[in-house]
Order: C-alpha cells, then sequence, then structure tokens
C-alpha cells in the first residue's frame, strides 16, 4: 500500500520536541506574560529569551532552507511542528515561524533578488528585524485585490507612493513592508495592476495612524497613510503588475500555515473541554456521561479529524508540486470554521468558567473569529471552490478531481 499516513521518525521525534519545547520554555513564559499584562519591555525580553532557547533546542526557523540558517522542512513536516507550536499563542514566535513573517520570508525567497534576499530575507531569518505586509485597504474590498487604490507612480529612478492601508499586522516597529500597489493604468487583465515592493522602514511618507482596536484589544493591526513615499526602483519584488501573483503565491501556503497552527488551538480547546465534562458533576452524573455533552464531543472530534487530513493532504500536495489551490481553501475554509465551532462548544461545557478569562478558551474564540475572513473570506473560498467542482464536471463530466483528486 502507498498510502502511509505516518511520519518518518524523525519528523515524528521532531514533532514531540517541538510539544516538549512548548511545555518546558514556552508555556510558563506564557503565564509570566499573561500575569504582566501592557509590560512590553518584559514580553519583548520573553520573546527574545525564548528564541535563543529555540536555538538551543535545534528547533530555530522550521520552514526555512538549511543556507538561511532554517531546518529546511517541507509543508507536511511543518504541519506536525505548527500544530504543537501553535498549543501556544507564542510557540510560533519562539520558532521565528509566526504571521505574518512567515509568509514574507517564502515569499522573499521565492521573488526576491539575490540582493533583495541578502538585504531583507536574511536578517528576517535571523530573528533580527521584523516584516509586514501592506495590502488590505479601508475604502474598498480586501476580498478583491483588483480594486486596490494605492497607487505607485514611477519619477526617475524612484516610485512615488499615495494611499491608505489599514489592519497591516506586526507594522509599528516592523523594519521593512512588503507592499502591493497599482502600478498599471491600463493591464491586459484586472489582476495585471498591482506591483509589490519592498519598503525601508521608518519611512518619510509612511504614517501609522494607529493600532487598530479590535475585538481581541490592540495586536498591533496598523492603519498607515501613504504620502509621497518615495522608494527605490531596486526595490520592486518581482515583476511589474505581479503583485496579484505574488500575493496568491504568498497566501496559498500562508493560509495553510494558518490551519496548521488553529489545529493546535483547536486540540487545547477540545482536549479542555473534555477535561472539564470529566470533572463537572450536575443532575446526578458527569458532564460526560451526558449524551448532549457527548455530541458536542463527537462533532469536535469528527472536525478536528477531517481538519487534520486536510491539511496533511493539502501540504503533501504543495510538497509534491501539485496544483494546490483547491485543497487549500477547502482546508482554509473547513478549519477556520471547525476552529470556531470546536472553541464555541468548550465554552459550551465550562458554562460561565469558560466565558471568564480564568481559561484560554475566551481569547481564544475573539483570535479565532477573524479565521473565517481574513486571508480570504469563507464566502470567496465557497465561490473558488464551487468553480473548480463546476469546471471539472464540464470538462471530465465527473466531479472526482475537485475532491483532493483522491484514488478513490
Ligand atoms: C487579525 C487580522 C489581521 C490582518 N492582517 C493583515 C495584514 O497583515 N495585511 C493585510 O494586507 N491585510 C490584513 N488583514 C486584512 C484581511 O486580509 C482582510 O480583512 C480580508 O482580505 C477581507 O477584506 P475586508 O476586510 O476588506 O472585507 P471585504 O472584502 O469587504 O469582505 C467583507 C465580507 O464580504 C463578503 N464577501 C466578499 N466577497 C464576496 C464574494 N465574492 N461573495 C460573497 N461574499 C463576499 C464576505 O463575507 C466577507 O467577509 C487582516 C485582518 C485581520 C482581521
Amino acid at each position: 500500500m502507498a498510502i502511509d499516513f505516518s511520519f518518518p521518525p524523525e519528523i515524528d521525534a521532531l514533532r514531540l520536541k517541538v510539544r516538549e519545547f512548548v511545555a518546558a520554555v514556552v508555556r510558563p513564559r506564557e503565564a509570566q506574560i499573561a500575569a504582566r499584562e501592557g509590560d512590553r519591555r518584559f514580553l519583548i525580553q520573553s520573546i527574545i529569551e525564548m528564541r535563543v532557547a529555540a536555538r538551543e533546542w535545534g528547533l530555530w526557523l522550521p520552514h526555512m532552507p538549511k543556507e538561511y540558517g532554517g531546518m529546511g522542512l517541507g509543508h507536511v513536516a511543518m504541519a506536525a511542528v505548527s500544530a504543537e507550536a501553535a498549543k501556544s499563542g507564542f510557540g510560533p514566535y519562539a520558532l521565528n515561524a509566526q504571521a505574518p513573517d512567515e509568509g514574507n520570508m517564502h515569499t522573499l525567497l521565492h521573488w526576491a533578488t539575490d540582493e533583495q534576499k541578502e538585504k531583507y530575507l536574511r536578517p528576517l531569518c535571523d530573528g533580527v528585524v521584523r516584516s509586514c505586509f501592506a495590502m488590505t485597504e479601508p475604502e474598498v474590498a480586501g476580498s478583491d485585490p483588483t480594486l486596490i487604490q494605492t497607487r505607485a507612480v514611477l519619477d526617475g529612478d524612484e516610485w512615488v507612493v499615495n494611499g491608505h492601508k489599514w489592519f497591516i499586522s506586526g507594522a509599528s516597529g516592523a523594519k521593512f513592508a512588503i507592499l502591493i500597489a497599482r502600478t498599471e493604468d491600463r493591464p491586459e487583465i484586472p489582476q495585471a495592476a498591482n506591483t509589490a515592493f519592498i519598503v525601508d522602514l521608518p519611512a518619510p511618507g509612511w504614517t501609522v495612524v494607529r493600532d487598530v482596536l479590535t475585538m481581541a484589544g490592540h495586536h498591533n493591526h496598523a492603519e498607515i497613510r501613504i504620502e509621497n513615499l518615495r522608494v527605490p526602483r531596486a526595490n520592486m519584488l518581482g515583476g511589474r503588475g505581479q503583485g496579484h501573483l505574488l500575493g496568491q503565491a504568498r497566501l496559498g501556503p500562508a493560509r495553510l500555515a494558518h490551519c496548521m497552527r488553529w489545529i493546535g488551538q483547536a486540540e487545547i480547546a477540545l482536549d479542555l473541554m473534555v477535561d472539564r465534562a470529566l470533572n463537572r458533576f450536575a443532575h446526578g452524573s458527569l458532564l460526560a456521561d451526558k449524551q448532549g455533552i457527548q455530541w458536542m464531543i463527537a462533532d469536535s472530534t469528527m472536525e478536528l479529524y477531517q481538519a487534520k487530513l486536510m491539511v496533511l493532504h493539502a501540504a503533501y500536495r504543495i510538497d509534491r508540486g501539485d496544483d494546490f489551490r483547491s485543497e487549500v481553501s477547502m482546508a482554509k475554509h473547513f478549519v477556520a470554521n471547525a476552529l470556531n465551532r470546536i472553541i464555541d462548544r468548550a465554552i459550551q461545557v465550562h458554562g460561565a468558567l469558560g466565558y471568564s478569562l480564568d481559561t484560554p478558551l475566551a481569547r481564544m474564540a475573539q483570535q479565532a473569529r477573524w479565521a473565517r475572513f481574513a486571508d480570504g473570506a469563507d464566502e470567496v473560498h465557497q465561490w473558488r471552490i464551487a468553480q473548480r467542482t463546476i469546471d471539472a464536471y464540464k470538462r471530465d463530466r465527473s466531479t472526482r478531481v475537485a475532491t483532493g483528486n483522491l484514488p478513490l
């Protein structure tokens, strides 16, 4: 049989090592950080110390090639590492595999020139700088990047950029941004209007207006005003008009990386749900003995199982160089929704305790909500998935390839 659902022994050992690292190094720090909420110096010092420890444990930069100091893992192996690391919110930061830097590293690896890689990718991989990815604008639907209004106009050897962005994660304190702006007036296709640029930060003309306050609090999702920002010609990333292509290429694996982290979070929620059900007594029996609670546990278990299979299969397709767009879309949609449902059920089983901040569930629920619309809204993924299924049927008189092209 060619289908083997086990990891090679070295990847399994790595997965367990990440679990041990999170338990021994990250969790204790996480508790201290929570106790000193708002103390940014302590937060940064803690992340630095966790990163030193990650290097000592041999867990630094799992997703990048060895020549950049990484571990050179493929996407399937990354699924194992990320799901374990994300059982603490700080796990991915400790490993230097957090959004948006992780996605930016992949983008630079594949699109940057050698000079750009040395100047921007290497320090990002070394963990000495942070970056951000600036695409979404308040005035137009982020789901449709052909509407982007931020404009870049060539003036001699520099591009002059004007525009407005928001929800730019990690923008405050970032050393550079990958910025998407409109450069083409009459592109052959609407998707060829935008170009990507690397912007050194801070820069005159790049103003952080505010850290947008979200339902989960302040998390450095910045609103940015761009006024006559000058970007050297050499800082174009990829070709003219390739900004949309670059965004799509970046978002595919980046979406799956989110899914891997969400699996870790969903597993924590299910563990907590079962633990509470085994310890809470009401109306003559434990909650775990009640059918209504068992249904919630069963539904969550099945959904997490499906989430894992979908993520592993999409990662497998990326590793093999197969077309992965549909599988990543389906995984992104499914895992985002499963995560929200599983956390919600876990809160339900905990009652008032679940609503309190005494367990991580309430904060997890606030964070999980954006999963259903950021990096591709549910409905946009459903639209694309349906399109591919209809196309498959029109082409083959069968929808088989649209369901993962599995040998069934
Ligand atoms: C926590 C967080 C971090 C983020 N980080 C970044 C970042 O670092 N960089 C960045 O550039 N952006 C970032 N974003 C923005 C994110 O990418 C956008 O929210 C996303 O692309 C959706 O765009 P929008 O918010 O403008 O919603 P819109 O595009 O206005 O969509 C709103 C809703 O309309 C519906 N909709 C849209 N299109 C369709 C359709 N075709 N059919 C049916 N319904 C549809 C969906 O329900 C969707 O949720 C972040 C957002 C959040 C919440």
